[in-house]
């Protein structure tokens, strides 16, 4: 397997910063199967025929010891990122690492850069090496009974199963957040199965407030377009799709928005911000 031959040289980032402040399971999955990993990694680099590969976590140098030997004895780099949210974004990734941009209308091979998550790296070594496909993977679980806690979960169990598991009543439960706290989906169903795609589950109870139900008007503060990591402004983005001028939306770079919530998060008026999330 490989690339092409004049395809431009490619390099692998495996991306282990999960910036979100919620989410600690890729932290476990490199404390508990560092071997399993470095296998996935190089299974993917070898099939990509990659120039190299770096690895990018949020920790600092020396917390991952053993986990740092190995890649360093492969010749893997490693990055130790400031732990920001949400630096962990691709596009973020590849402009803090590499500095180079990734335009709206692209993906990262098109600037020669292929970024995987750590998780997909367990993933390659267990169906390769062991011949076993994805049935089930890490997730981290809040609740403010509970805290944090890593769980390791079947695909398509149920939400509520996984409550039951950590003890805490469906009743007592008012929705949950699909993933992580700040880009995740809420649901007030709990017949909802695990996905590949959810590195988190929030249960919220009926006392935890929704924070956008209650907005007050926008006072043109500019905390939001301050925040954002792309350097849009979801102010005007804002203005322009509550006054329906949808052809407005090109020209202030709709299509960057990386569906962060940062500017959400940040309004001063509980506005749900996020332009993405407007538009539907
Ligand atoms: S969600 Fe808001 S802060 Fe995040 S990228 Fe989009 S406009 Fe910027
Ligand atoms: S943060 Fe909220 S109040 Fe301030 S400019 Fe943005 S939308 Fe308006």
């Amino acid at each position: 397997m490989g690339r092409p031959n004049g395809a431009p040289d490619l390099i692998l980032i495996i991306n282990a910063k999960e910036s979100d402040p919620n989410l600690a399971c890729d932290v476990r999955l490199v404390l508990e199967r560092p071997e399993e990993l470095i296998s996935g990694i190089e299974i993917m680099a070898r099939a990509l025929d990659v120039e190299e590969v770096t690895f990018a976590t949020r920790t600092e140098e020396g917390e991952l010891l053993q986990f740092e030997k190995l890649l360093k004895e492969r010749g893997i780099n490693i990055a130790h990122i400031r732990p920001s949210y949400s630096v962990g974004s691709e596009r973020l990734l590849v402009r803090e690492l590499l500095g180079r941009e990734v335009p709206a209308d692209q993906f990262p091979p098109d600037v020669g850069v292929v970024v995987h998550n750590v998780a997909t790296c367990l993933a390659t070594a267990e169906a390769v090496v062991k011949g076993k496909p994805l049935i089930s993977r890490g997730i981290t679980f809040y609740s403010r009974e509970t805290g944090g806690r890593n769980l390791w979960v079947r695909m398509g169990t149920p939400v509520e199963h996984i409550l039951n598991y950590m003890g805490i009543s469906s009743e007592s439960v008012d929705r949950v957040v699909l993933g992580s706290i700040m880009m995740g989906k809420g649901t007030n169903d709990l017949r909802t199965p695990l996905l590949k795609c959810f590195t988190g589950l929030v249960a919220l109870a009926f006392d935890e407030h929704a924070p956008f139900d209650n907005p007050y008007p926008c006072i043109r503060c500019g905390f939001c377009d301050a925040i954002c990591p792309v350097d849009i402004y979801p102010s005007l983005l804002l203005e322009a799709l509550e006054k329906g001028k949808t052809e407005a939306l090109d020209n202030l770079n709709f299509d960057s928005c990386i569906d962060c919530n940062l500017c959400s998060y940040v309004c001063l008026s509980s506005i749900r911000v996020n332009p993405k999330q407007r538009a539907g």
